[in-house]
């Protein structure tokens, strides 16, 4: 299978920049998140294409590495795969890239990677938290500690490949003399016979269950981010090692604060006479209530700033972005005859300041219009 490039995977050109990637990872991550789409199975293969590629682009060393030499074979990358093989195992690789073999043969594979979607809330997102999580998978049987057999019973080596688990094949090509292998298909790469098999497995090595693992999610994390559990992934066939599991995040949106990148934005209304005489308002953070200062005069939309109020820096646990607090003015709206007499009262007190201003205003517009 052709993989797609990990730039057209995210949308983003060549020459896109960290902050690019980070953020046509985020939107695609949203909308095609495992936990979001449950009924369409396609979203969570393009879950992984999505987040593979932005694993690799947004390592700089990983992204050089892959403008250079573009996809790697993912047995040397470190993401699954068994590794080689014996001294032919790199030119079976090439073999299979330029006749497109049957896949590699290695003898017992290393499980497979899983995934679990997670979602938490935002607060959690801020703090980090202990999650106890239950995951389907694949395990070594206890009772055969993965060998198939029988406890105490005899085991043989397979007269087919002679213990190797693999067949070996060479083939005269116009580059040279080939090694190609497959699997043993007489002890499918296990490289033995057995006699009896083992009961609880039936032989296979590896039985379903349902296993709870406790998680660690640390502060900082954003949806998107990928917790890598070491070996908590599928049993490797025959003893082979588990691969890993990946806890996958989702923070729920939360009434009042917006999160970007680090920074935290929200919005807070304010009263008309708080605006016009400036006030003291308390504000909610993730840190408990700040006191915002706002000044005599302030128009609606402006922004405050409170340093250190927002989202921990994933991974560094001491440094934090921002909160933006936006005030909203709040225009009054059922006023009483009394109050109303009041603004009336405050509208000639104005007097003809106002009408200046709007007299002003209507004439730059008409010259702007006009073309002036
Ligand atoms: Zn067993
Ligand atoms: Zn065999």
């Amino acid at each position: 299978m052709s993989k797609r490039d990990y730039y057209e995977v995210l949308g983003v050109g060549r020459s896109a920049s960290q902050e690019e990637i980070k953020k046509a990872y985020r939107g695609l991550a949203r909308k095609l998140h495992p936990d979001v789409n449950k009924e369409d199975p396609a979203a969570g293969e393009k879950f992984k294409e999505i987040s593979e590629a932005y694993e690799a682009l947004s390592d700089p060393s990983r992204r050089a590495e892959y403008d250079q030499f573009g996809h790697q074979d993912p047995a040397q990358g470190g993401f699954g795969g068994g590794g080689f093989q014996g001294d032919f195992g790199g030119i079976n690789d090439i073999f299979d890239m330029f006749f497109g073999g049957g896949g590699r043969a290695r003898g017992p594979a290393r499980g497979a990677d899983l995934e679990y979607g997670l979602a938490i809330e935002f607060k959690d997102a801020a703090f980090g938290l202990k999650r106890e999580i239950e995951i389907p998978r694949t395990e070594t049987c206890a009772t055969c500690s993965g060998s198939g057999a029988k406890p105490g019973t005899k085991v043989d080596t397979c007269s087919t490949c002679r213990g190797s688990g693999v067949q070996e094949f060479v083939t005269n090509t116009p580059l040279g003399r080939m090694v190609n292998r497959r699997t043993c298909p007489t002890c499918q790469g296990r490289g033995k016979r057995i006699s009896t098999p083992c009961a609880d497995c039936r032989g296979q090595g590896t039985v379903r269950r349902r296993r709870k693992l406790e998680v660690n999610i640390p502060a900082g994390v954003d949806t998107g981010t990928r917790i890598r559990v070491s070996g908590g992934g599928e049993a490797g066939d025959h003893g082979a090692p588990p691969g890993d599991l990946y806890i996958v995040i989702r923070v729920n949106p939360h009434d009042f604060f917006e999160r970007d990148g680090n920074d935290i934005h929200c919005e807070v209304p304010i009263t008309f006479v708080q605006a016009a005489l400036g006030d003291e308002i308390t504000v909610p953070t993730l840190y408990g209530r700040e006191t915002v200062r706002v000044p005599e005069g302030t128009q609606t939309g402006t922004m405050f700033h409170l340093r250190g109020k927002g989202m921990p820096r994933l991974g560094n646990g001491v440094s934090r972005g921002d909160q933006h607090v936006r005030v909203i003015v709040q225009t009054p709206t059922k006023l009483n005859e009394r109050q109303k007499e009041l603004f009336r009262e405050m509208s000639r007190q104005f007097g003809e300041d106002a009408h200046e201003q709007s007299r002003n205003f209507f004439d730059r517009m008409k010259s702007a219009l006009r073309g002036e």
